[in-house]
């Protein structure tokens, strides 16, 4: 899923992440919630009409930010006090109110509040912290469900979030606990916050092994190209990950040979496009060349048609895992794309 922080991925109109296959984006919550609110949003129709989006939209709870971005956080019981980062106005988030902004909202994946921790955390912080999720998630579900009933509009799904930090029985035991609620799919947060990426495959492992096979199970925040592919080994379905279109800003371009940073002089002559193997509109008209000179002159076209690549790159990766599958052959691809981005582009 690209990520939409502020219902638009950045670089790319609707009609491009249409062109692109895009299936599903990701939006964020808590922007939306302070800007331009959801109440605004639910007067103008709902997400999917106010940015015309007709395809699936996934919103966060809006947790993860107030975390990262607000101001004088005040974790309670009841929820967590933050001051917005925008304008300092005071603001109490909770897993009823976090429901309703995204029942506003109108997506069509919404995820329940939970508490994230810095990592690495000490075992009974990790531990407090999956015994309040599990809290949250129980009063988000009872209040989504109470809000949805008897409203078959939109049908929206609502999904758990399992914690545990980085110790295997904490993340069972959450798994455990949220199985109790009977959520249509399930979302494994708080890894990839700097941990080696192995620990991100152990703790997403214990995970999947506990969830039911025939609903979603959701990495969040994941993550580079060469690692794709062994989250869906481990039995993950979807995952969202700003790093295409971030990158793309700077200049980074994901390749089928590993990654080329643009900037550098050795592209100024560069006449192939950015990836020979990829069939996307910008590789099939643009060269190295130009979109170095592009990002060397500040244009902002530079970071459009390097946001277009990136993210057809990332969704063809996910297409190739499809085919593996198929195939029997994914472990063949995984390694052959860690060796690639290991040795760099040629
Ligand atoms: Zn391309």
């Amino acid at each position: 899923m690209p990520v939409g922080t502020q219902a638009t991925v950045k670089g790319l109109t609707q009609e491009a992440l249409e062109e692109l296959g895009t299936g599903i984006i990701l939006a964020n919550t808590y922007h939306l919630y302070l800007r331009p609110g959801h109440e605004l949003v639910r007067e103008l129709g709902g997400l999917h009409k106010f940015m015309s989006w007709p395809r699936a939209i996934l919103t966060d709870s809006g947790g993860y930010q107030v975390f990262s971005l607000s101001e004088l956080r005040k974790m309670t019981d009841e929820g967590v006090r933050f001051r917005s980062h925008l304008d300092g106005s005071e603001h109490l988030l909770t897993p009823e109110k976090a429901a309703e902004i995204q029942i506003a909202l109108g997506s069509d994946i919404t995820m329940v509040l939970d508490e994230c921790i810095e990592t690495p955390a000490p075992r009974e912080k990790a531990e407090a912290a999956l015994n309040r999720t599990t809290a949250w998630a129980k009063r988000a579900r009872n209040h989504f469900l109470q809000q949805s009933s008897g409203n078959s509009n939109l049908p929206q799904w609502q999904f758990g979030i399992v914690q545990g930090a980085t110790f295997a029985d904490l993340r069972r035991q959450s798994a455990r606990q949220l199985l109790e609620l009977d959520f249509p799919g399930y979302a494994v947060g708080g890894l990839a916050v700097g941990e080696p990426h192995e620990v991100t495959c152990e703790m997403a492992g214990e995970v999947t092994a506990l969830l039911p096979k025939d609903r979603p199970r959701y990495l969040m925040g994941v993550g580079r190209p060469e690692q794709l592919a062994d989250y869906v080994a481990l039995g993950i379905d979807m995952m969202d990950c700003v790093l295409p279109t971030r990158a793309a800003r700077h200049a980074c371009l994901y390749t089928s040979e590993g990654r080329v940073l643009i900037k550098n002089a050795r592209y100024a002559r560069d006449q192939r496009p950015i990836d020979p193997r990829c069939a996307c509109s910008v590789c099939r008209r643009y060269s190295r060349a130009y979109l170095r000179h592009l990002f060397a002159a500040g244009e902002l076209t530079a970071a459009i048609l390097a946001s277009h690549h990136n993210v057809h790159f990332y969704l063809d990766i996910m297409r190739q895992i499809r085919e593996a599958i198929e195939f029997g052959n994914l472990a063949n691809f995984s390694s052959d794309m860690h060796a690639r981005y290991t040795a760099g582009p040629a």
